[in-house]
């Protein structure tokens, strides 16, 4: 198992800010710094070479040693490192132009600004986070990605009414909410026994939680389009949250995202997970996650009208 060897490391990756540049500039100033584009597996790319993802538009990707931090792209903000799999969410999210989107659970917002990209920084995003810290630092990071479209709102999502006026046209909602962090990679290697026996309640906590945030975003009047997504391996975190969700709001569908993505939402006796997507850092070389969409019945859109 590659993640038990302790020097199992992600490759980099960096999503291109399209609020800034574009990707056909930057693989032109990459060219001029050296690197080479190549079209290898991501596994094979050695340093000073890079790839462009095949599944996620503007992400590109680097050998793990790459260091970023003192290049010029990333600090203009035109480069934002980011996982692969945490380049899902508002991707599957797809957001038209114009629209009114609700980010959830925000903070530091790399996926705020993903989303302000595809909306190409028209209509309206609020990004909300209980977190007063972590929205200081969010503040600054859409600064520097030239997010324009975006109200930060530093408050509990779950006390906001679905039917304030100011939320009367979202359509869209990203709920990407605390978790165990169980995929994430660095932490992984971190496990001991004692901290799996502290892990119980709080994988308790958290799904009850997680399913809180999930029911609210789906009980926004006009919201067509709902994706919940995890850093986390855990079940009770995933499928389990996603097939309570589908019981509570009959409202809703399950869509199937990426159908192209061999790694599917697990299938047990009670509930089939497979519209789901899973990454696994063995397999798909990013940390571990989870995406679910959520799809407004058709029926159910036009009464809203
Ligand atoms: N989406 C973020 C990104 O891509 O940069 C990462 C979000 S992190 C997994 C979860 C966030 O949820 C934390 O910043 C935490 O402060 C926030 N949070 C936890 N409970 C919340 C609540 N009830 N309402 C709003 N935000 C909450």
């Amino acid at each position: 198992d590659l993640v038990e060897k302790s020097n199992f490391t992600l490759p980099k990756y960096l999503r291109v800010n399209t609020l800034l540049t574009t990707t056909t500039k930057v693989m032109e100033t990459l060219n001029k710094d050296g690197f080479t584009r190549v079209d290898c597996s991501v596994n094979e790319i050695v340093e000073k070479q890079f790839s462009s993802d095949p599944d996620i538009p503007n992400l590109l990707v680097f050998h793990f040693s790459t260091d970023f931090h003192d290049h010029g792209l990333y600090k203009l903000g035109h480069l934002i490192f980011q996982d692969k799999s945490s380049c899902m969410p508002a991707f599957v999210l797809n957001p038209s132009p114009n629209s009114h989107v609700i980010d959830a659970c925000a903070a530091p917002g790399n996926k705020t600004s993903h989303l302000s990209a595809i909306m190409n920084n028209t209509g309206k995003l609020f990004a909300i986070d209980r977190s007063s810290e972590r929205i200081e630092v969010m503040k600054k990071q859409l600064k520097k990605a030239s997010v324009k479209n975006c109200e930060v709102i530093n408050s509990d999502f779950l006390i906001l009414k679905p039917t304030d006026e100011k939320f009367k046209q979202v359509e869209y909602i990203l709920v990407d909410p605390s978790c165990t962090g169980s995929g994430i990679i660095s932490r992984q290697l971190e496990h001991t026994e004692e901290k799996d026996s502290k892990c119980s309640k709080r994988l308790e906590s958290l799904s009850k939680f997680q399913l809180k945030v999930l029911n609210h975003a789906l009980s926004f009047p006009n919201v067509k389009r709902v994706v919940y997504s995890t850093c986390s391996i855990h079940e009770e975190e995933n499928e389990l949250i996603v097939k309570l969700a589908v019981e509570q709001n009959s409202n809703f569908d399950l869509k199937k995202v990426l159908p192209k993505w061999h790694n599917r939402g697990l299938i047990s006796d009670s509930f089939n997970a497979e519209k789901c997507v899973r990454c696994d850092p063995n397999v798909d070389f990013t940390n571990g996650f989870f995406v679910a969409l959520f799809e407004k019945k058709m029926h159910e859109k036009l009464n809203t009208k």
